[in-house]
């Protein structure tokens, strides 16, 4: 079990719909102070600025370095509000720590390489400095929780999660593909944290970060953070997802959050009714699993016995077609039919592969 302080206890003044805003890439002094003065007014909690960036290839910008760290104090003193940077190795998280900043994170290329993250939590000893979590860039559960892991170890007990989405060579929408079911796990598999979504990155363009908020209010993500530049087309790296100050402004106000139904007791009662009706489907509908399951077992004994092959594909194909029509004409999606079908043939195959190894002398084949 981790020991773990969220976000609202941080001392930092940060709220349960945190919003995270500043650029991307710190790039001057002057930079800092007007994107701070347009965002004065909004809602942002805690200003944001990369001073090391991780490029995917070399050549182009690489952050100012530790020069810049110097800079966040403008935008604290403009906006009164704690200041975040990313840190990837020993030296940024010294001189980060010597600099005053408030809160770390770990970006999503350091999250995928266990001795960074050791690294930066050996630097993290001693100290009780908050840090975020960023997604790796892999959608893999066991590598991100083994970076909360592995800071608990070193007594960093003031963490958060963010996703940022995972890389994925077949997308197209997003430039990091969100998967919404991963932070949700991840809050399951340590109770009590924060997962902030960073809808700019998950984006890839600016066009999309209002809908991507939107969705990850909707599957209960505790805040945000986005990327904000005062004149988005000249940044220094990710150009075209940041936004203006005053976008962000209008984004958040257009935002819808909802609320925690386990703070209103007559709503809990009304849904209860409906949650009894969906626990007697989910036991009915495992029923009808575990029948079709038996009829698959009898197949797969009458296939062992004439030495027919497990898969046979005219036959899946029109399971296949046949229902997903079905599926469509009762309002589901073509995705949704697709993979509970998958994942229904895959056990149905593994099962008469089992069978097909057992010694078991045949009964109604
Ligand atoms: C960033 O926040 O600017 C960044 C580099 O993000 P990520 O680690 O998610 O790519
Ligand atoms: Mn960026």
């Amino acid at each position: 079990m981790m020991n773990i302080i969220d976000i609202k206890d941080w001392g930092l003044g940060l709220s349960e719909h945190v919003l995270i805003a500043g650029p991307c890439s710190a790039e001057s002094p002057q930079q800092i102070e007007t994107i701070a003065k347009g965002l004065k007014g909004s809602p942002v909690e805690l200003f944001r600025a990369g001073v090391w960036k991780p490029r995917t290839r070399p050549g182009s910008f690489e952050g100012v370095g530790a020069e810049a760290l110097e800079w966040l104090q403008i935008a604290k003193d403009i906006l009164n509000v704690p200041v975040t940077v990313e840190v990837a190795k020993t030296q940024h998280v010294e001189a980060a720590l010597k600099a005053g900043v408030d809160v770390l994170w770990i970006g999503a290329r350091t999250t995928v390489n266990p001795f960074s993250v050791q690294e930066i939590c050996e630097a993290l000893k001693g100290t009780d400095i908050p840090v975020m979590v960023k997604n790796p860039i892999n959608p893999d559960l066991q590598l991100w929780l083994g970076a909360f892991e592995r800071l608990n170890k070193v007594g960093i007990k003031k963490v958060a999660g963010i996703h940022r989405g995972f890389s994925d060579p077949y997308e197209k929408r997003y430039r990091n593909k969100p998967e919404w079911s991963l932070p949700i796990h991840l809050k399951r598999m340590i109770p009590g944290i924060s997962v902030i979504c960073d809808p700019s990155h998950i984006a890839g363009a600016r066009e999309i970060i209002g809908a991507v908020s939107q969705r990850a209010i909707n599957f209960g993500l505790d805040g945000l953070m986005i990327e904000t530049h005062h004149d988005p087309d000249k940044a220094w790296s990710d150009a075209k997802q940041q936004i203006k100050p005053d976008t962000l402004k209008i984004i958040y106000e257009s935002l819808i959050f909802r609320e925690n139904v386990d703070e209103h007791p007559e709503m809990l009662n009304e849904l209860e009714q409906f949650r009894q009706k969906i626990d007697l489907l989910d036991t009915q509908l495992l029923e009808l699993f575990a029948e079709r399951f038996k009829v698959i077992e009898q197949v797969g004994d009458y296939k062992r016995e004439h030495n027919l092959a497990v898969y046979q594909p005219s036959r899946w194909e029109e399971v296949m077609e046949s229902r997903i029509q079905d599926g469509l004409r009762k309002n589901m999606t073509e995705k949704f039919m697709k993979s509970l079908l998958f994942a229904i043939h895959e056990e149905s195959v593994k099962k008469q592969e089992a069978q097909l190894k057992e010694t078991r002398p045949l009964t109604n084949a």
